[in-house]
């Protein structure tokens, strides 16, 4: 029996991990789940696995969970510092999967003991990839992507080696926007934001869609976790959302990865890692899809793009001052405070601002990108009420 445990378990990401546990229910025993407000679903999928401990980052909800959790054994616990316990008990393999920086402390705690790490949570490569990759190395447990680029990414590398991959190629919808004219992106409404043609997400990965700042984010998970530099990595637009990520070797050789966009795919892949099993996603018919295409993303549509490249050059802290401000952005754009195409100006803004805060902060440590993460918050705040 494989030990599991999966932080932000009853987001998307999370409760498509149960799907595939579910179906196999006497290979796993689930440890720990972790979630936020939803206590209902936090509480059915304890019961449901007979998990050791259950944890809302809410410690205001811990009364209601425990209430849900009455007379099954199910431990119940709250906030910050019981998500940190929860992911230190010893796990095979642990679901990386809390949205934003807050899924940072957690996945680290998990790699700390050695369990590999199926990372969702992008922000932890983005804000801390040297912290954590040498973290994995001391301790001697893996990371796995689950980004589902990344993971098509992972895919195309088995058998290769790496030194002799010459470009990557990451594939971007293109979101809720994609076919709209420029003039009207101003004026995005967040329920419009919020719709994605081909996936089925948590709602902040999605307006990040719409934007690309989810790709912006992908660029620089891509260098860190494999190393390449800044001008191997590039975007394509692909509409269908079937080929993920394509590889290029040094003798001109692509290599794709084609698949449903399904997020159970790169889950699995990661579950089940080295090996394959059966997964239930979609066969594709390609001859019943006919084409697949590909275009070149216009930066002035998705400016995001252009600042992940001065993110992957700066490097140092310069990830976390982007993570967050473009979180700290989202969150005002989802409360109405600022408009659409305004989230790349205060990104921007933000950037300039931090720069010299973030130089003087010396090394990676999850202290540090703790305290870039609050100054530039605090930044965007300031920023966010100056124009008001
Ligand atoms: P979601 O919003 O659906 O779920 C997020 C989970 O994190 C929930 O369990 C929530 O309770 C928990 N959470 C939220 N804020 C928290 C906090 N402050 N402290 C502790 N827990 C908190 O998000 P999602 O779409 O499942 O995405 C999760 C991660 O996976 C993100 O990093 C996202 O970028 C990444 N990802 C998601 C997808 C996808 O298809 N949804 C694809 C690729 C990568
Ligand atoms: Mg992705």
């Amino acid at each position: 029996m494989r030990r599991i445990s999966i932080l932000g378990a009853t987001g998307s990401i999370g409760q498509n991990t149960l799907d595939l546990i579910r179906r196999a229910r006497g290979d796993y025993d689930v440890v720990a789940l972790t979630g936020g407000r939803n206590i209902a679903q936090l509480a059915a999928d304890a019961r449901e696995f007979g998990v050791e401990v259950a944890v809302t980052a809410h410690e205001d909800a811990l009364p209601d969970l425990r209430a849900a959790l009455d007379g099954t054994g199910v431990e119940a616990a709250a906030g910050a510092a019981a998500l940190i316990e929860a992911a230190s008990r010893p796990a095979d393999w642990t679901m990386s999967a809390i949205v934003g920086h807050a899924g940072l402390a957690p996945g680290m705690a998990a790699l700390r003991e050695g369990a590999t790490l199926a990372l969702a949570n992008k922000e932890s490569l983005v804000t801390a990839g040297p912290l954590l990759l040498a973290t994995a190395k001391a301790r001697g447990a893996r990371i796995l992507p689950v980004d589902s680029e990344h993971s098509a990414v992972f895919q195309a590398l088995v058998g290769e080696d790496i030194a002799e991959a010459e470009r990557v190629i990451i594939t971007a919808s293109g979101g809720a926007f994609r076919d709209w004219p420029l003039e009207d992106l101003p004026g995005a409404t967040v329920s419009q934001a919020s719709s994605h043609p081909n996936w089925d997400m948590g709602q902040r990965i999605t307006i990040d869609s719409a934007s690309m700042f989810n790709k912006a984010l992908e660029l620089i998970e891509t260098k860190e976790f494999f190393g390449f530099t800044p001008r191997q990595i590039e975007v394509l637009i692909h509409p269908q959302s079937l080929v993920h990520a394509l590889v290029g070797f040094r003798d001109g050789a692509l290599m794709a990865h084609i698949g449903p966009p399904d997020m159970r795919h790169a889950i699995g892949y990661a579950l089940h890692w080295p090996t394959r099993r059966d997964l239930p996603v979609e066969r594709l018919d390609l001859a019943a899809i006919g084409s697949l295409e590909f275009r070149a993303p216009d930066l002035r549509r998705y400016p995001a793009l252009g600042l992940a490249q001065e993110v992957m050059q700066a490097g140092g802290h310069a990830g976390a001052v982007f993570n967050a401000a473009k979180e700290r952005a989202l969150d005002h754009f989802i409360a109405g405070r600022t408009g659409f195409t305004e989230m790349t100006a205060h990104v921007t803004e933000a950037m300039q601002a931090m720069a010299p805060h973030a130089e003087a902060m010396g090394d990676i440590t999850l202290e540090t990108v703790a305290e870039v993460d609050h100054l530039t918050r605090k930044q965007m705040d300031a920023q966010i009420r100056s124009r008001a």
